[in-house]
């Protein structure tokens, strides 16, 4: 097969997951388009991770595009005005970001930066979120939304924001909890905002399905909203109500789901209007999907629609149930988070090594000796019978006869010496079979039971647990792509393997033509160059989700602008240092100035005990100071 850069788009789904932002440039390196278009600002990765080099950071290494939040941003607005105007909607449209996202400062203020003349707003689920939230500064007609449970110094806070003249909104997920903001709110005599979750009918799709139906751990159900207004009319405050909200959980795979439920809330809000609740806002909540794998389907990592569509479906199937039911059509609110962050941010890896089953070298441990088990015969024979016409055949006793020396062995009746040489005439074997499997016409399963036994694992620098959390507990699918060579031909199937001593730390999914794949192409290592591998669309609930797992602690950042007068150059605006040994220590308590002094004491005893020399004992304590004050991961 011949190489393009065409091919190497396909074999990582580059223009579908990148929607746009990413491309190949004829270096073979990876680029990003901050206007998603080819005549605007393109940065090569690659001169980023050169500046990072250049600058000593450390790798692992987040890379932050601020270019894309606001391209993000922007994008969604302008599709809400845009087919608004369209449909001649009556109503606005009012994006909060949820903070629980990505709480970032510099990512939320980016966001917000951007979103301003749209008066962009934030969601907050937590007491912590809001404390954030409130030192922002939104325009004037922008919403502060609050949901989750609630106590009495969550609902303060809310009234607070109110007195600081901020569109707080309370959104009651239970009755006892309005009760409580209506109490509170005569207290300290401010008008509150409220808002009310309504549990739907329509159950969610995809892996967040529960956050909406029946059972859904939050929101009202019809009864109790009818209890709720006539709460608010007992004590007059009506005229309060201003929002009606649903979530149907994160990441809607499937756009039938969102109709549905967009038809079930605007009835609701619609019938509550008539019944005199003054809403003026219809909050969709999340579930903007991202397409992961770029596969535009039904997968728990893709979306069967895309942005355009979605917007299309809440506008019109509102207007539409305003009309027939002689509404005022309200603002539409929603609380978009993963679509606008995901995109923003990568992890880059180098990968610093790789093992296979066959990688040892001693030939000689091969060599036929005197009173070798029968196995061994046997398994050389398969070896030496392989050939074209035979591979299916051959593979099949192969993986028997290597079943039969485990047993074989188990028992005894194998000496190491020969289960060393049936090991490697196997993996000889697979090997020979692999390479006749792809130059013939074998069968698709065969290949592929290949392609996953004989994977490489690349070793990279980071840990799965901190920065691809989601891909461990969730099993979500993240692009992984080198950053370089894209313009030469990728040989090895590869899994990943990162530095946790957790047979867990591993990523063996990848993107596949249908459906996804336990490996990724990638090219052999060399020793003399470096290989970069970037993992994409980190941007949303990782970061925050990730955690310390073997005291690997955050990465060292890197945030990037394009740079308005050179299309093809970048600034690092800010860099943020990973944590060091010293402080993910003090996360889990001990007090880094103790550990270096009980290290020092015990080193002192062994140079009183002449164990070690003065000197050396004076190295060897500097040693450790300066590790507990370094990077946690590995050096290159
Ligand atoms: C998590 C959450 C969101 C964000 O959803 P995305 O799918 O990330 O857009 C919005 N609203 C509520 C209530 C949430 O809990």
């Amino acid at each position: 097969m011949n190489w393009s850069i065409s091919e190497a788009d396909k074999v990582y789904n580059i223009s579908r997951w990148g929607d746009g932002y990413f491309t190949i440039n004829k270096k073979g390196h990876l680029c990003l388009l901050t206007n998603k278009s080819s005549s605007g600002p393109c940065i090569d990765i690659s001169d980023v991770i050169e500046e990072i080099e250049n600058q000593g950071i450390q790798f692992p290494v987040v890379i932050r595009f601020h270019d894309i939040l606001r391209s993000q941003v922007i994008n969604i607005n302008k599709k809400f005005s845009q087919i608004i105007e369209e449909a001649r909607f009556g109503g606005r449209y009012f994006g909060v970001f949820p903070i629980k996202v990505n709480q970032m400062r510099e990512v939320v203020e980016e966001i917000l930066d951007a979103g301003t003349p749209h008066h962009l707003g934030l969601e907050v689920g937590s007491k912590s979120e809001l404390v954030g939230a409130l030192a922002f500064n939104l325009s004037q007609q922008a919403l502060l939304i609050i949901n989750g449970y609630k106590d009495e110094d969550f609902m303060k806070l809310a009234l607070l924001g109110r007195t600081m003249g901020k569109n707080v909104i309370v959104v009651i997920e239970q009755f006892t909890e309005l009760e409580e903001l209506v109490r509170l709110s005569k207290e300290m005599d401010i008008e509150p905002m409220i808002g009310i979750r309504t549990k739907l009918s329509t159950e969610g799709a995809g892996k967040w399905c529960g956050s909406s139906g029946e059972h859904a751990k939050f929101g009202l159900t019809i009864p109790e909203i009818l209890q709720v207004a006539k709460f608010l009319e007992k004590n007059n405050l009506t005229s309060s109500l201003k929002l009606l909200h649903f979530h149907l959980g994160s990441q809607v795979t499937d756009i039938r789901v969102i109709k549905d439920a967009i038809t079930e809330g605007s009835r609701i809000y619609a019938k509550l209007r008539k019944i005199g609740l003054p809403i003026e806002y219809f909050d969709i909540g999340g579930g903007l999907g991202v397409d992961y794998d770029g596969s535009l389907s039904l997968c728990d990592s893709s979306r069967n629609y895309n942005i355009k569509e979605y917007v299309e479906d809440v506008v019109y199937i509102l207007k539409q149930v305003c009309d027939l039911e002689d509404v005022d059509h309200p603002h539409i609110v929603s609380e978009t988070g993963r679509a606008i962050a995901a995109p923003h941010s990568c992890v880059i890896t180098n990968v610093f090594g790789q093992i296979t089953p066959w990688s040892h070298n001693d030939t000689s441990l091969l060599l036929k000796s005197p009173g070798e088990h029968i196995l061994v015969h046997d398994m050389r024979e398969i070896h030496e019978e392989l050939k074209a016409g035979n591979i299916q055949e051959t593979y099949n006793d192969a993986l028997q006869k290597k079943e039969e020396m485990i047993s074989a062995f188990k028992l005894g009746i194998i000496s190491l010496s020969d289960r060393a040489k049936i090991e490697i005439l196997y993996w000889k074997t697979l090997n020979k079979i692999f390479e006749l499997a792809k130059a013939g016409n074998s069968s698709q399963e065969l290949l592929l039971n290949l392609e996953e036994k004989l994977a490489y694992k690349y070793l990279c620098n980071f840990s799965v647990f901190q920065s691809a959390l989601d891909t461990w507990a969730i099993g979500q699918l993240l692009p992984v792509v080198p950053i370089q060579r894209l313009n030469s031909k990728p040989t090895i199937q590869a899994t990943l393997a990162d530095i946790t001593c957790d047979s867990d730390g591993k990523i063996d999914k990848f993107i596949g033509l249908n459906k996804f794949k336990k490996t990724i192409l990638l090219h052999e290592l060399e020793e003399a160059t470096p290989y970069y591998l970037g993992l994409f669309l980190t941007g949303a609930y990782q970061d925050i989700m990730g955690d310390n797992h073997n005291l690997f602690g955050t990465l060292n950042e890197v945030h990037i602008y394009a740079d308005d007068e050179d299309p093809t150059d970048f600034y690092i605006e800010e860099v943020i240092r990973g944590h060091t040994a010293k402080d993910v220590l003090s996360i889990m308590q001990y007090t880094p100035v103790a550990l270096a002094s009980n290290v020092k004491k015990t080193i002192d005893k062994q140079i009183q005990r002449k164990r070690i020399k003065p000197r050396e004992g004076v190295r060897l304590t500097d040693f450790y100071e300066k590790c507990l004050h370094e990077y946690t991961y590995l050096k290159k």
